[in-house]
């Protein structure tokens, strides 16, 4: 940390996911001191696959880290719309900006942005309970008491994010109506071999096939249904129960994946803010703008609140003015890119086969060609 820096004292940064640990990079590049607090014990290979669009992956390339990042990924060049019989819908090849898409592992990507971090500056198993701004700064407290102090707080810890809640009028995250399963498997399904991916979509549910690295496949699945209850499923058998008459390989790749490595999420997000700064604290990714996955661009948002987060306390004249920048820069592409994201989400979970084979038909006529131009403007990112 240089003395005369604007930003005289350090940022403390709640959460080390890829948000976080991308905000601590991009801040320590410019010389701006941080400490990530995560609350897990360690950072392991935890969660499934991610499609990082080019978007993502410029803030990787200027960050230093794309080969870290393409190192056990794929470079998805296409991605194909089937229907549940494996008939082509629709096929985009958006990816004509020179940076390429990749699907890799998301404890791939933490790991590795956990190496890029200045060593001694990521805590772990520091559960962040509350905060206070306190005089010339912030001040945060875990669940043993412990407290650490700071210039800024930036509040990077996910969907149920602490320094939301503290900050924020409390607000439940808003249920999609549709859950979600997620999985890796070791080994490429046959004629996955290329540089694309699939989602196959049916009425109220879809499934997604789409090749990692390392002779590893992320595979994944959505239906409309009530939130998880506690009572223990068979989720193999719920998947096979829904997806078991598709077409290959969707039964076999889930018959051959071990149950218990199967993840099922409920899927939320939150109606988009256009302030989410108050005085000395801020949030990034999903604490900020939670949005359902069906752009695929969560963490890709998530980074390229890093990448200006850090650009902006970097030129403002005082942490705060830095901090209502950032905010400034990023509401509006946020809002849309949840609002979009939300959309799509009601047509691909259409659940009328009468709205459905509309919804088919539409996507067979539509030329690629609309849909490369139509993206256009999500994969690209001139930050
Ligand atoms: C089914 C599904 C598929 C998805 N697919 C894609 C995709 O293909 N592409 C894409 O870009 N995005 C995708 N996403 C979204 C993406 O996973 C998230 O948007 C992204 O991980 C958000 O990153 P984040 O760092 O903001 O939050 P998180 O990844 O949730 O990280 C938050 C971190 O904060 C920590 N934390 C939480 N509370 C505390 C606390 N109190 N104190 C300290 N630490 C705390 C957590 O342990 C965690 O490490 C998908 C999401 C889902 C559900």
């Amino acid at each position: 940390m240089t003395s005369d820096h604007p930003v005289a004292g350090r940022v403390l940064i709640a959460g080390g996911g890829i948000g976080g640990l991308a905000a601590g990079i991009a801040l320590q590049q410019r010389g701006i001191a941080t400490l990530v607090c995560e609350r897990a014990p360690e950072l392991r290979e935890v969660g499934a696959g991610l499609l990082l669009s080019p978007n993502a992956v410029r803030v990787l390339r200027r960050l230093g880290l794309e080969d870290a990042a393409r190192a056990g990924s794929r470079v998805i060049e296409e991605w194909r719309i089937l229907d549940l019989q494996g008939r082509h819908l629709h096929r985009m090849r958006p990816v004509k900006t020179g940076i390429p898409a990749l699907s890799l592992h998301r404890g791939d990507l933490q790991l590795a942005l956990r190496d890029a971090l200045t060593p001694g500056t990521l805590r772990l198993g520091f559960n962040l309970t509350h905060h206070r701004e306190i005089p010339g700064g912030v001040e945060i407290t875990n669940e043993t008491g412990e407290r650490l102090t700071g210039e800024i707080l930036v509040g990077a810890d996910g969907l149920n994010s602490r320094v939301r809640s503290g900050l924020l009028a409390p607000e439940p995250a808003r249920f999609c109506g549709y859950v979600g399963w997620r999985c890796v498997v070791p080994w490429i399904p046959r004629g996955y071999e290329g540089a694309w991916l699939s989602e196959s979509w049916g009425e109220g549910k879809r499934f997604g096939i789409s090749p990692l690295g390392r002779n590893r496949c992320y595979w994944y699945a959505t239906a409309n249904q009530a939130r998880a209850s506690s009572a223990p499923v068979d989720v193999r058998s719920e998947l096979m129960a829904m997806f078991g008459r598709w077409h290959a390989p969707i039964p076999e790749l889930i018959a051959a994946t071990p149950a218990e490595t199967i993840l099922r999420t409920d899927i939320f997000d939150r109606p988009d803010l256009s302030r989410w700064t108050r005085g000395r604290v801020t949030l990034l990714g999903d604490a900020a703008h939670p949005m359902t996955p069906n752009l695929g661009q969560g963490a890709c948002s998530a980074l390229e609140d890093a990448w200006v987060l850090a650009r902006e306390m970097a030129s403002a004249a005082n942490g705060t003015e830095g901090l209502r920048r950032y905010e400034e820069a990023r509401h509006r592409r946020t809002s849309w890119i949840n609002r979009v994201s939300r959309l799509l989400g009601r047509v691909i979970q259409l659940e009328n086969p009468a709205a459905t084979a509309v919804r088919d038909t539409l996507l067979r006529l539509t030329p690629g060609a609309c849909s490369d131009w139509a993206m256009r403007p999500l994969f690209r990112f001139d930050g």
